[in-house]
């Protein structure tokens, strides 16, 4: 593993070393919960590819960011807020609060959710 992915706690998720347990798992996308949820269902799912956030993807990541949408669905069903209704957020940038460099969609739900922003 190189340094960068060492420090990045999303890439040490999806490489498995911090034995978190896994709601969908694809080869180049993971989904797990949330350590301090902001709603009944609040999930994360990640490339396990290291990226920094959904503005560092290119014309050539199209099927990955498929490939997350899609797992995000699967999280949905499987959490039980299909029918109920869910939420996607993907924070980039300073303006966005992202707090983990790591690319990432919160997949909410659970409860009636709040404004955006
Ligand atoms: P953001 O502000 O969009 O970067 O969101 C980062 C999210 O990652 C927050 O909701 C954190 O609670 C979550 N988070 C940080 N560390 C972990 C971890 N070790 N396991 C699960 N979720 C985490
Ligand atoms: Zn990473």
């Amino acid at each position: 593993m190189s340094d960068h992915q060492e420090a990045c706690i999303f890439c040490r998720i999806a490489a498995g070393d911090m034995e978190t347990a896994f709601v969908v798992e694809t080869d180049r996308v993971v989904a797990f919960d949330d350590i301090s949820p902001q709603a009944p269902i609040h999930v994360q799912v990640i490339p396990k590819r290291h990226v920094d956030s959904v503005h560092e993807l290119g014309s050539g990541d199209t099927a990955l960011w498929a490939e997350i949408l899609d797992v995000a669905n699967r999280v949905a069903v499987k959490k039980g807020v299909d029918e109920s209704g869910f939420r996607l957020v993907s924070n980039a940038g300073p303006d966005s609060g992202q707090e983990v460099h790591h690319l990432h969609v919160h997949v909410l739900g659970g409860k009636k959710l709040g404004p955006i922003a």
